[in-house]
């Protein structure tokens, strides 16, 4: 039996598909109609999209159809992660505080994107206000994942990867602050990539961590990723932290040669299974085959990265939640309380999620009075040492290349009453967020795991604003190694 034309779509990555439309070759209306159906049909199944704008996104298809101007990303269906504001979309973070609220303008990132002739078709789930990185802690039930869907996707950015790896859009935006994109995109087989802090505008994104904060794209190709970027990033009179400095002009590599990557002891010793380590050690014969030479290097600090990025995050979660009290934003608690204080505390108690509590309470305990300087201050000077440790890396290497996770995806409830677990996924990622690090996730062979075949990944991180170097090597390597072609299972399911 052959296959539906309308589903050709499906197998393209952005760069392709908008080439498509460009040249007439494909219509705008039908890509985004072939998606809309697709994603509604199966939104049941993986539970990818918090809310799905198809009737928006069929109206912008016509305008576009016809537009004379034709931008880089023309008629390239895209889903965006629900912290993230997009005009007249339920923006809500998977949080029953914020159902229902519609943005009222639209983010920096999202908005560049739509420039080049990007769709929203939808905002996608995500563990509430960014917080977990197995995609469970949503209001609205957990992401599942495509590849196997007893497992979860990743976290936080659940949605948007699930929205990439099922099929359903060629490109995905998400937020990695630590970890929440380049994890997901380890479990779902898929090229993700974190920018160097301030490198994207955060005008329009709900913060959750800001001195960690970054936008991230999800992807099939490294090709889409670089695209991303290029139009995404630059200053925003918005953003007063976004960094001036340009995007280095690069042209895909060739190979490896004259490159050195250091490997970091810790981070192929966190490897815990087999397979991974198999997978992984692969990608270190892939980038010696492309011409690189290897070093072996040690960033001790690691081991203290999970808890030094925890103390931060929920210091800065704590302060930056504030705001969500039922009478600036958020659902407020029926009207039975007494005072200000106790509507403020009802319309948290019912609005916010246990994990969210629980980060709120640590975080708030953090930085009191009399035990700020054990915490929140010791945190912030291990993060000075983390950076440090980076620095003197810089000199024996121009990149690191290491696992992203220490495990493939892992089940759904595996780990959902056991938070310090689900905390240990961010092992490899939250060292690099401290440092403020670009860093490209790339894909590695998939390894059999507990019965079935999984995705695996690796990260190639590189020093501050040199986000591009860390991209072409990661292409180079997904090249060396076949996966930059990777399809999941779910490009065979048809809606
Ligand atoms: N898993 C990490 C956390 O829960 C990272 C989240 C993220 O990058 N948004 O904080």
């Amino acid at each position: 039996m052959t296959r539906p034309t309308p589903n050709t779509w499906l197998h393209l990555d952005a760069t392709q598909l908008a080439h498509e439309h460009r040249s007439g070759a494909r219509s705008v209306v039908d890509t985004i109609a072939a998606c809309c159906a697709r994603s509604q049909r199966l939104q049941p199944r993986w539970n990818a999209f918090l809310a799905l704008d198809c009737e928006r996104a069929l109206a912008r298809a016509h305008t576009l159809e016809h537009a004379a101007t034709r931008g880089r990303l023309h008629g390239v269906p895209i889903a965006v992660k629900a912290n993230l504001a997009v005009e007249g979309l339920e923006s809500s973070c998977a949080s029953r505080l914020l159902v229902g609220w519609r943005a009222p303008y639209t983010a920096t990132a999202v908005a560049r994107l739509e420039a080049e002739g990007a769709v929203v078709i939808g905002t996608t789930n995500m563990d509430e206000y960014a917080m977990g990185s197995s995609g469970e802690s949503s209001a609205f039930g957990p992401t599942r994942n495509p590849w196997d869907e007893a497992r979860a996707p990743g976290g936080s950015s659940s949605g948007s990867a699930a929205a990439v790896a099922g099929h359903l859009v060629p490109l995905a935006l998400g937020t990695d602050t630590g970890g929440s994109v380049r994890q997901p995109a380890a479990w779902c087989g898929l090229a993700g990539f974190k920018p160097t802090w301030g490198r994207i505008s955060r005008y329009g994104l709900v913060a959750y961590a800001s001195s960690l904060d970054c936008v991230a794209p999800l992807a099939r190709s490294m090709r889409d990723l670089d695209l991303a970027l290029d139009i995404m990033a630059g200053p925003d009179a918005r953003d007063a932290t976004c960094s001036p400095t340009a995007l280095h002009e690069s042209v895909p590599f060739k190979d490896l040669q004259g490159l050195v990557l250091g490997v970091p002891h810790e981070w192929r010793a966190a490897l815990t299974d087999g397979p991974s380590r198999a997978a992984f050690e692969a990608c270190v014969e892939a980038a010696r085959a492309a011409g690189a030479r290897i070093v072996e290097l040690s960033l001790p600090l690691t081991r203290h990265a999970v808890s030094c990025y925890y103390l931060l995050a929920t210091v800065e979660a704590a302060s930056n939640l504030a705001r969500f009290d039922g009478l600036r934003y958020g659902v407020r608690a029926a009207a039975h309380s007494s005072s200000l204080a106790a509507s403020i505390a009802a319309s948290r108690t019912q609005g916010f999620g246990a994990e969210v509590k629980r980060r709120i309470v640590l975080g708030t305990y953090a930085l009191s009075a009399g035990h700020a300087e054990a915490w929140h201050t010791h945190a912030a000077k291990v993060r000075t040492l983390v950076c440090r440790e980076f620095d003197e890396a810089w000199s024996a290497c121009d990149a690191l290349l290491g696992p992203t996770t220490p495990f493939p995806a892992i089940r759904l409830g595996e780990r959902s009453n056991d938070p310090l677990s689900l905390y240990a996924c961010d092992a490899l990622t939250t060292p690099v967020s401290l440092a403020g690090l670009p860093a490209a996730a790339l894909r590695t062979p998939l390894v059999e795991h507990e019965g079935g075949q999984l995705p695996t990944g690796a990260q190639v991180v590189t020093p501050h604003g040199a986000d591009r170097l860390a991209l072409r090597i990661a292409e180079v390597l997904e090249t060396q190694l076949g996966t930059q072609a990777l399809l999941s299972p779910a490009a065979e399911v048809q809606a």
